[in-house]
């Protein structure tokens, strides 16, 4: 068995998955945010009661939402109870097995190719367009994590120049969480598409106003997503262009957007070499469910039987 915690600020996810990579049992608890010991204490009850309905002792990984550090402690400015903490050795030690821990946009890619679908894919880049845009590379089936573990913190980029002929040269470098100004996650994020038509517009409104705006033909939203669909191009291509991925998979809440699967394919040759042929671009097919299923899934990586090609 493959038990996938996810962590998140509020709630702690767990999903038991068989060998088939079926959800078998799942649990939901709030996160304990401010004591460690009661962070800890929260994980063991989880995979003891998950031991006890399966009979047996599943393999455990985590997605949380930051980076384990080279030291083994953890970075989670979401989760303040874990910030520098070594909490895979110590759960290890209170459990009795390994503990794996990844990233949880890692894990949202890990998930998706290794849908049965998609697992022929030797490279597959996810990408999330959430509240911020993170995401994924996954090689072989495997995160491919980096010198840093930052390797898929594709939100950080810089908007490229091919951006400013859209966006109009004096665009702000809107300022970033990560402490810089600029970084393209403040521009093709759910809140950099609301942030965007503010600016172009001096009127504040949610993203899925501006989509029902869109979809009625309303010019100034049609301007406005014409604009972002050429930036998201612009900004994929560059990552197309580094890494030349089979299976790109779009997830976050602005991946429901249905415009982007069409105007995708016909912009981004655009911004490429004339040999690129396009990869497969797809919507995740997990949904939230992905990031248990995906820290489960860091387990999985190295059971010979379930090779991804
Ligand atoms: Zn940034």
């Amino acid at each position: 068995m493959y038990y996938g915690f996810d962590m998140g600020g509020t709630k702690i996810e767990l999903g038991v998955f068989d060998t088939d990579l079926q959800c078998i049992w799942q649990k939901r608890v709030p996160t304990p945010r401010e004591h460690y010991q009661e962070l800890l204490a929260v994980l063991h009850d989880l995979t003891v009661e998950a031991d006890n309905f399966c009979g047996s002792a599943g393999k455990v990984g985590i997605g949380i939402p930051g980076l384990p550090n080279e030291d083994g402690t953890l970075f989670t400015a979401n989760v303040p109870a874990a910030m520098g903490q070594p909490l895979p050795g110590d759960l290890s030690r209170l459990i009795g097995r390994e503990v794996r821990v990844d990233n949880d946009a890692n894990c949202f890619a890990l998930s998706e190719a290794w849908d049965p679908e998609f697992r022929r894919y030797p490279v597959v880049l996810g990408i999330i367009l959430g509240t911020g845009v993170g995401g994924g590379l996954i090689v072989d089936g495997k995160v491919l994590a980096g010198r840093n573990h930052i390797a898929g913190e594709f939100g950080h980029f810089r908007l490229p120049v091919d951006a400013l002929e859209v966006l109009g040269r004096d665009i702000p470098r809107v300022a970033c969480g990560c402490g810089h100004a600029g970084c393209i996650e403040n521009y093709l994020s759910g809140r950099g598409f609301e942030w965007m038509y503010a600016h172009f517009y001096q009127q504040q409104l949610s993203a899925q106003q501006i989509i029902a705006h869109y979809h009625a033909g309303e010019p100034q939203a049609v301007a406005h997503v014409d604009r972002y669909l050429e930036v998201l191009a612009i900004c994929l291509g560059n990552l197309l262009t580094l890494i030349d991925p089979h299976l790109v998979v779009f997830g976050g809440g602005l991946s429901n957007f249905s415009e982007i699967y069409q105007a995708l394919p016909q912009r981004l040759p655009n911004y490429l070499l004339s040999v690129a042929k396009l990869p497969r671009i797809e919507q995740a097919r997990y949904g939230d469910a992905g990031g248990v299923r995906g820290a489960a899934l860091l387990n999985l990586r190295d059971d010979n039987s379930a090779s991804p090609i």
